[in-house]
């Protein structure tokens, strides 16, 4: 690895607190828009000539931004603008869901240069997971005819709460017994380069908030409805991580003490009612074979009444839950992610009626917007964590 890429990547991290914060801020905002002039950037900042200008020059030395002349318009001084330097390196983003890996290559300015998805059992452990990771990397580095030595560092996005301080997975239940001990050691004996770590909800918050519908509201909750149910709380464009790194955890609050026992070892959690798998068991209940999620979509599509049935029924539990969550965090918003809300984008709707109907009338504001990100969300979610690593 270069000296010049090791001063990309360690160079915010080594930053104090007081410089880190906003230069991290600066790089968001440039990830997420066009180049930009320093008015601008004072502008939408709300930062004095003389704070900019000095994050502006940390970022330089670090090789982080660049900036390129403007045309000359008339007798005034050609204005420059300023951008995310794509030279500085490459980025890493990993996310290793139920029963699939997602890879991606990215320039620092976070522009997705090579993607790919590969299918894999959802018994595996975290070595063959890193490895499989590690593989697929590999291969799209060498289509690039490049290799690890660009890269600054790797996200990697996980679906289960990751304890802080342990960088372990802290759900109990089946998945812990495969995934144990510190996932960046383990990152780290697969991957030459630095990793971070983090939970697969989270990440895609933060991807919405850098880069998707997130950008439109300082605070919002963001819900992942797909094979796990998962949520993160944005509270004035801080994603709020918790005392032991495991905030917003919606998937776990308890629906019905009655209910089915769930992977994280307790009973009648949201996941048991709302997470694909259930709605799959509850299905198979009524059809001759349990159907595969391909098919189960096919029946949404054609208005199947068991298909549509079950998934309102799970909209209508998620919808009230997060009633709950709005009655205490009061965000602008809430952003529906994962395979299932993209599988019946009306589900939104019903998530809205619950909210008019358990909260309070302060929260009468409150949008249920679909995510402008794609399955891509947590990978690249991965991607911004290497740069903004620290500080979200
Ligand atoms: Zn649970």
């Amino acid at each position: 690895m270069s000296q010049n890429r090791q001063i990309g990547v360690e160079f915010i991290a080594q930053q104090p607190l007081g410089l880190r914060t906003p230069a991290t801020a600066l790089m968001n905002h440039l990830a997420a828009r066009p180049p930009q002039t320093r008015a601008e950037l004072m502008d939408s900042l709300g930062w004095s000539r003389t704070t900019l200008s000095r994050i502006v020059s940390l970022l330089m030395d670090g090789g982080l931004l660049t900036e390129e002349p403007g045309e000359a318009h008339g007798r005034g001084r050609p204005v420059s603008r300023l951008s995310l330097n794509p030279a500085a390196g490459r980025v890493v983003g990993i996310d290793i869901g139920f029963r699939s890996i997602r890879t991606i290559i990215a320039a620092v300015d976070h522009s997705v240069l090579a993607i790919d998805e590969r299918p894999f059992a959802d018994e595996i452990g975290q070595d063959e997971a890193l490895e499989a990771a590690r593989e697929m990397v590999d291969a799209l580095l060498a289509e690039q005819g490049t290799d690890w030595a660009e890269i600054v560092g790797a996200g990697i996005a996980v679906g289960a709460p990751i304890e802080r301080g342990s960088n372990a997975v802290a759900l109990g239940g089946s998945l812990q017994l495969r995934w144990r001990g510190d996932l960046l050691k383990a990152a780290a004996e697969h991957l030459p380069c630095p990793s971070y770590i983090g939970n697969d909800s989270r990440l895609s918050a933060h991807a919405e908030m850098l880069w998707g519908a997130g950008r439109d509201f300082d605070s919002f909750l963001y819900l992942k409805l797909h094979s796990g149910t998962g949520g993160s709380v944005v509270l004035d464009r801080r994603i709020v991580t918790g005392s032991t790194g495991a905030a917003g955890e919606i998937g776990h609050v308890n629906v019905d003490p009655h209910g089915l026992m769930c992977r994280c070892g307790n009973r009648g959690c949201l996941e048991t009612v709302a997470g694909v798998p259930a709605l799959l068991h509850s299905v198979s209940l009524i059809y001759p074979h349990a159907p595969s999620w391909t098919e189960f979509r096919e029946l949404l599509t054609a208005g199947d009444a068991a298909a549509v049935g079950v998934v309102e029924d799970a909209f209508e539990t998620v919808g009230r839950a997060t009633a709950s969550l709005v009655n205490v965090f009061n965000p602008d918003a809430v952003i529906l992610g994962g395979a299932l809300s993209r599988a019946y984008p009306q589900g939104a709707q019903l998530i809205k009626n619950n909210l008019r109907r358990h909260c309070l009338p302060v929260n009468n504001h409150v949008e249920v917007r679909m995510g402008d990100i794609d399955r891509r969300a947590g990978a690249l979610g991965a991607v911004g964590l290497v740069l903004t690593h620290g500080v979200v």
